[in-house]
């Protein structure tokens, strides 16, 4: 019996390994796939940012948005972040998408403008976007080209970017904040826990993570700790992924300004945004 055992487990081994060779081959395969299809799309125009409205927690006003990318595929339909982030991450493809992205949402906010709209729209800046030397001209020249003011574009970076902790990081920050973009630190409680950078660095916003909203109100030692925090460093706080009537209550009550979340909506196509804008200013 014991022979047997054997035997099929090396059996079942040599299997695996087999297939594990296979599917890494194919793997590799569709990566590459992959990406050349996502270059094609960036050359074709098929990325466009959605909009998930930011909300004032105590009038119920829209005052914003974050821009999420998203992937008109010609075949397969309309697709989502993870389906195609991490392999643009991969292959440096991100910036150009970032870049795009920005260049949408700057050229909506100047056509807002133009009709009295005052919105405020936060985009998604990738590390290495946030790296890259090159990162101040391309917004100065996004801000050329379609008129719109720093002002009105928020930049969201991850913790992660902070850990670093080096004069270049701070020197970045520092010369964005100057052109007149809002900073805010997506995704914040998720990632790194020396909060020295919250005094260290120049900062507008903090966005506090779904994980910690998904609790409330039972669970709410976290958020109320952000809250504070929010309140000492005198950092304006967004609540992320807010579903329920009873986490808004529960943000009201501490004093947090904005959310975005399912519980007002989804992101929506720029055309579905406008809809909903139309709606939450027409006379009630
Ligand atoms: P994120 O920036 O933290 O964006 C929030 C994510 O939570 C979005 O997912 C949004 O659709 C989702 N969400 C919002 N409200 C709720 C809610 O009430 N409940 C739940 N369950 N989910 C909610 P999405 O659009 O799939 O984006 C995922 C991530 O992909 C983003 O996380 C961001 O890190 C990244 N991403 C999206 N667009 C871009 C982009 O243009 N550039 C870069 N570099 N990253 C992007
Ligand atoms: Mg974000
Ligand atoms: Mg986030
Ligand atoms: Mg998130």
């Amino acid at each position: 019996h014991a022979d047997l055992a054997m035997y099929s487990a090396k059996e079942a081994g040599r299997n695996g390994i087999h297939f594990y060779d296979e599917s890494m081959d194919a793997r590799a395969r569709s990566r590459l796939a992959l990406e050349y299809e996502i270059r094609r799309g960036l050359e074709n125009g098929e990325f466009e940012a959605f909009y998930q409205p930011r909300v004032d927690c105590f009038t119920g006003e829209i005052v914003g948005a974050e821009a999420l990318a998203r992937w008109r595929h010609p075949e397969r339909g309309l697709l989502f972040p993870d389906s195609f982030i991490p392999a643009c991450e991969e292959s440096g493809l991100i910036r150009e998408l970032d870049r795009q992205i920005l260049a949408q949402v700057a050229r909506q906010l100047a056509c807002w403008q133009g009709q009295g709209r005052i919105l405020q729209v936060s985009v998604n800046l990738s590390a290495s976007q946030f790296a890259d030397p090159e990162l101040s001209s391309v917004l100065q020249q996004i801000l050329q080209q379609s008129g719109c003011p720093a002002a009105s574009i928020e930049l969201e970076i991850t913790e992660s970017l902070l850990l670093a902790h080096d004069q270049h990081t701070l020197e970045t920050l520092a010369s964005l904040q100057a052109m007149g973009f809002a900073i805010a630190i997506d995704d914040f409680g998720t990632g790194y826990s020396n909060l020295a950078y919250l005094q260290n660095y120049p900062l507008n916003t903090l966005k506090i993570d779904r994980s910690f909203i998904s609790g409330l109100p039972q669970r709410s030692a976290i958020p109320e700790l952000i809250t504070s925090l929010c309140r000492i460093l005198k950092l304006a706080m967004v609540a992320e992924g807010v579903e329920t009537h009873a986490q808004l209550d529960w943000l009201r009550q501490q004093g947090c300004q904005q959310y975005q979340g399912y519980l007002c909506s989804r992101p929506l196509s720029l055309r579905h945004f406008n809809e909903l804008l139309e709606y939450s200013t027409a006379p009630a």
